[in-house]
């Protein structure tokens, strides 16, 4: 059994993207072909914003973000401490200061209590300067956009929402990545929208901004290519995977994000009562990029993980450490208590999802579950 299937998708798909894949190699526009305008204009819409700007891949997209901000050093920068790595990385890869902030045990997204606690002790200490909250779209579960923009806002800073696993999700009717004052993606094979290798995108309604964002993309550049007017990067998203993913997009919109929800709800109706499901709360729309539950203890975690092995089924612990005891982040200080992401990583185990669910594949897992 696969933990996403990819291989059925290209099967799926493959009488679309062989041809179109041929197409970039056949006309060898491999940089910045058309292809990648029409992947930008057809997310931009999709997403409801004004602006969309491909990049290579989802980590260049907040760093982007946070280069056209200007954020650096003596910047404080608020982050769920349950999450992938670069959300949190991009931060003092700029030379800021990440500050980790605790998250809800139900939704594993940020705790706007816990945000409001940290910015409050950041303000009083006075050191660092209070600028970006990067809430996070995690596991498909769009961030508490209202309570945590209203925080952010208040005290003066921007919202760089991190939709890498949050692509096609809802909140109150609006997508995922048009939720902050910014937004990015990532499109690695195994995101709800994956390309066939690193590829990634930014989302903002501000002209200037996305004006500077496609600047800093590409060297800098000013009035042509050659013209640089500023120090930037080489980030951007090949020909190949925008032609690859104008193909997926189809089946995204057309069945894909549907297949999730139903196998979500599938699992959800045999697990419950047996194992904590995650929830969905009112007004939001999750893809599901994992479907992720919580067992007793650490002990019961593992166990099961090794009996699911032993039969065959594949299962992931999404994360197993909280970013403030990552080595990386060692020194950093601690503002706020951090208990709930701790107990998180030991007890959640990611099971199998995707779209491409066959026959009995769901049950047979909640079986041994
Ligand atoms: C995958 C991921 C990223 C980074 O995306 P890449 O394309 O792998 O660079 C950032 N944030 C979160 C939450 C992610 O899951």
């Amino acid at each position: 059994m696969e933990f996403r299937d990819l291989k059925t998708q290209y099967q799926v798909l493959k009488d679309r993207i062989n041809p179109a894949i041929e197409k970039v190699m056949t006309d060898c526009n491999f940089i910045s072909g058309q292809q990648v305008k029409d992947l930008e204009k057809r997310l931009a819409e999709y997403v409801g914003v004004k602006h969309c700007i491909t990049c290579a891949n989802g980590t260049d997209a907040l760093t982007l973000v946070l280069m056209a901000w200007g954020i650096g050093k003596g910047d404080a920068v608020f982050v769920p401490d349950f999450t992938f790595f670069a959300s949190g990385e991009v931060v003092s890869f700029e030379g800021a200061t990440p500050v980790f902030v605790d998250v809800c045990p139900d939704t594993f997204n940020m705790d706007p209590d816990s945000l409001a606690e940290a910015v409050a002790k950041v303000k009083e200490e006075g050191i660092l300067t209070p600028k970006v909250v990067i809430p996070v779209d995690l596991f498909g579960l769009p961030y508490d956009a209202d309570r945590i923009n209203a925080i952010a806002h208040e005290n003066g800073m921007k919202v760089l929402e991190d939709g890498a696993q949050g692509f096609g999700g809802s909140y109150k009717g609006r997508r995922a990545c048009s939720l902050g004052d910014a937004a990015t993606t990532s499109f690695f094979p195994a995101k709800p929208l994956g390309c066939y290798g690193d590829g990634g995108a930014i989302f903002v309604n501000d002209d200037e901004t996305a004006t500077l964002i496609d600047s800093l993309r590409i060297h800098g550049k000013g009035s042509f290519k050659y013209d640089n007017v500023r120090i930037g990067m080489n980030s951007r998203l090949d020909t190949i995977q925008a032609a690859i993913l104008n193909i997926k997009m189809d089946a995204f919109e057309e069945y894909e994000l549907d297949k999730v929800n139903e196998a979500a709800s599938t699992y959800t109706k045999l697990l419950e009562g047996k194992v904590k499901t995650p929830i969905v709360p009112e007004g939001f729309y999750s893809s599901w990029a994992q479907y992720t539950i919580q067992l007793k203890d650490e002990k019961e975690r593992n166990e099961l993980q090794q009996k699911l092995k032993v039969n065959g089924i594949p299962s992931m612990v999404y994360y197993p450490k909280p970013m403030h005891m990552q080595q990386a982040f060692n020194g950093l200080k601690q503002y706020v208590s951090l208990d709930v992401t701790e107990k998180l990583c030991k007890v959640v185990l990611a099971l199998p999802m995707h779209p491409y669910h066959k026959g009995n594949q769901i049950i047979e897992i909640t079986d041994l579950v």
